[in-house]
């Protein structure tokens, strides 16, 4: 997803960052009396749990202060999509979207629970105000959230769907995951790119797809902009012991998937390993079918968006998807449709 803020409402807009985002100053003091996640107001939660899953990264496992069941909208939300939550810094008065990862499916399968955790994998920023103060923040604190809002509709008659992630871009590529196994005969292929194997430690790709690229036609530089920085001289791949946090989630939706008869096929590629996504790893997946039943999807950094399928532009105080540029603007898609999240 590229980094920026799109809630209008009693904000006013202070200033971009440099990676896109936008920083609100909150025109009145935000209400805390609603007890269950909603769209309009900033409900508490408890920091329950801070689980480290890299070196920049972690898994937060927020809990609704009051034990109140997950609202209707959010039930509806893991159905249909993508979607996002908003998180506050109250010193600062500022608010950034998160992404919550899917319950694991053992948990998801519970028809008991009316109450699930929010999980999200949060990267720390450097520089960043938000991720910095999350990610200084001890166990048991308070952190007030507001939502669901969804960021994309998975289309009623999907069929397959290639998920470019890069980062925590695989975070909604996660949501789509689980989604897409409560429907049958369809098919997701994600392709997930970090700078560090540390963030996927132990990630098989299914089949044979992880170039070896240590000259790309496209020049080192426009290599490295498709992730982001070039990896430091000397910088080592960290020790592949076990699986990390992320790639068992993915390798549980891959067998959950399975027994709903909807497939899921991941590719991992690693900067610091010199493998990098390219065209063809898009193009040999774009079987010639209907169109809007077949979805490209991008999330990431702004770099990596922009890379792949051109800016988002801004219409009228909203983000909009502006025209397809990037590497697919330049590819024959044969129909199938692309949304940059
Ligand atoms: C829909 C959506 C979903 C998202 N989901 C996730 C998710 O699941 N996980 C996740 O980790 N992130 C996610 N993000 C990104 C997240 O919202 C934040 O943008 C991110 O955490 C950085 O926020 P921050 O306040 O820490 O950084 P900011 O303070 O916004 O700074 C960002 C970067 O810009 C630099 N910077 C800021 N201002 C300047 C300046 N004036 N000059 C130079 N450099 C500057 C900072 O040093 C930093 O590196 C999502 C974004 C969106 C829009």
């Amino acid at each position: 997803m590229s980094f920026l803020f799109r809630r209008p409402g009693a904000l006013i807009v202070l200033g971009s960052s440099a990676i896109g985002g936008a920083a609100y100053r909150y025109t009145a003091p935000p209400s805390s009396s609603s007890s269950s996640l909603n769209p309009h107001d900033f409900t508490p939660y408890t920091l329950v749990d801070k689980k480290p899953v890299s070196s920049s990264n972690s898994i937060f496992t927020l809990r609704n202060r009051e034990g109140a069941a997950d609202p209707e909208s959010v039930k509806e939300a893991w159905r249909h999509g993508v979607w996002s939550i908003q998180i506050k810094q109250p010193q600062l008065q500022i608010a950034r979207d998160y992404t919550p990862l899917p319950p694991t499916p053992d948990v998801a399968d519970d028809n008991d629970t009316e109450l699930h955790d929010i999980r999200l994998l949060i990267k720390k920023e450097e520089g960043g105000e938000v991720s910095n103060y999350l990610h200084r923040l001890p166990e048991q604190s308070t952190i007030e959230i507001r939502g669901p809002k969804l960021e994309w509709e998975l289309p009623d008659d999907i069929k397959e769907v290639i998920f470019l992630a890069g980062g925590t871009g695989i975070a909604p590529a996660l949501q789509v995951a689980q989604a897409m196994g409560h429907r049958p005969g369809t098919r997701l292929h994600i392709l997930w790119a970090n700078r560090k194997r540390e963030e996927c430690v132990g990630g098989k790709s299914d089949g044979t797809d992880a170039h070896k690229v240590l000259r790309s036609p496209l020049g080192s530089w426009k290599r490295y902009l498709a992730f982001g920085t070039a990896p430091s001289p000397g910088q080592k791949p960290l020790a592949r012991q076990g699986k990390g946090a992320i790639v068992q989630e993915l390798e549980a939706l891959k067998k959950h998937n399975a027994s709903q008869s909807s497939g899921l096929e991941v590719q991992y590629f690693v900067d610091e390993e010199k493998t990098f996504i390219a065209p063809q790893d898009v193009a040999r997946r774009l079987n010639p079918q209907q169109p809007c039943s077949r979805v490209i999807l991008i999330a990431g950094p702004d770099g990596f968006i922009d890379y792949w399928a051109g800016k988002k532009i801004w219409i009228g105080g909203r983000e909009a998807q502006g025209p397809l540029g990037g590497v697919l603007g330049k590819m024959d898609l044969r129909g199938w449709s692309v949304f940059k999240l």
